[in-house]
């Protein structure tokens, strides 16, 4: 490019700049549009985005085997959903509570089941990444509970990874509490590797891994990230919910099986101990105050 042509075309662009600023902030949707799709393909490097997937309202301590003198705020929750982009694949790792076709996406908030709050849908988060639901390679939850598979029947065309004993649970007759069918139930037919209690490479090369980490359900599973500038990091699912169930031993009442839980919350320690992992409580609100959300990521 000539001197010329580079001074026009960086005239070009910074017109451009400045009409889809004035666009952006004319609709109030700058920092999502400004991100766009063109900001998020990948980079072939892997790379961690937080998405917003809902509040959860405040709930007995009890219910986590904590009194309220015990726990240092009210146990209200956040549900984050996350998308993984590596060179081979995307995966999204848990898919909200509330589902996209419910959410009005204009800012008001929707609650359901008198706690579940959602202001934002899912799928225009990914496309402000450049994704569309179908694009997505993975879907992965870390267990059946109702807060974390509200858009899975979005995610039908991508590969399913769910251990066994959880899509027992999920597909069975029994009466299950916690659970909403409806939510997953075209992923009955998807694509599906299934692991038995076992962890899963899901792109072959180590930095992204299913780890199975059963008690809270009985295919509870965690994703554990080798991400080159943060490090290694273990998102936890929900083997905690709130920091005191980690620093005073305590399981929730609605667990599983507690011994389980126990065990894997200790297999869970030494993993981290070995691998200097970062441990993410998913529903934690402290911690998710702290991350930075997507279009920014970790990589
Ligand atoms: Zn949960």
């Amino acid at each position: 490019m000539n001197h010329k042509s580079a001074v026009l075309h960086a005239i070009h662009c910074v017109r451009r700049a400045a009409l889809h600023i004035l666009a952006c902030a004319a609709m109030g949707a700058c920092v999502a549009a400004a991100a766009g799709p063109a900001a998020a393909k990948p980079s072939g490097e892997l790379r961690l985005y937080v998405l917003d997937c809902g509040t959860i309202s405040a709930m007995d301590p009890a219910l986590f085997g904590l009194t309220a003198g015990e726990v240092s705020r009210e146990v209200t929750f956040i549900t984050p959903c996350y998308l993984i982009v590596h060179p081979k694949g995307t995966l999204i790792w848990d898919v909200g509570q509330v589902p996209d076709q419910d959410v009005p996406d204009d800012g008001t908030e929707v609650v359901q089941q008198g706690i579940l709050k959602a202001k934002r849908r899912l799928a225009p988060q990914l496309a402000a990444l450049g994704f569309k639901p179908k694009d997505i390679t993975y879907i992965a939850m870390s267990h059946y509970h109702a807060d974390h598979t509200a858009n899975a029947n979005m995610f039908a065309r991508s590969t399913w990874i769910v251990q066994q004993a959880e899509y027992d649970i999920m597909f069975s007759d029994a009466q299950v509490g916690i659970r909403m069918p409806d939510t997953y139930k075209d992923l009955k037919t998807a694509r599906r590797i299934t692991l038995n209690n076992a962890d899963h490479d899901v792109f072959g090369d180590g930095t992204v891994i299913i780890k199975t980490a059963p008690g809270h359900t009985p295919g509870h599973q965690m994703l554990f990230l080798k991400l080159k500038k943060f490090g290694p990091l273990l998102l936890a699912g929900d083997l905690y919910h709130v920091p005191e169930e980690r620093t005073l031993d305590r399981v929730p009442t609605f667990d599983f099986d507690a011994a389980m839980t126990r065990a894997t919350r200790k297999r869970v320690d030494q993993f981290l101990e070995q691998t200097g992992a970062t441990l993410w409580i998913q529903h934690d609100p402290p911690t998710y105050a702290s991350l930075k959300k997507a279009p920014q990521f970790y990589d």
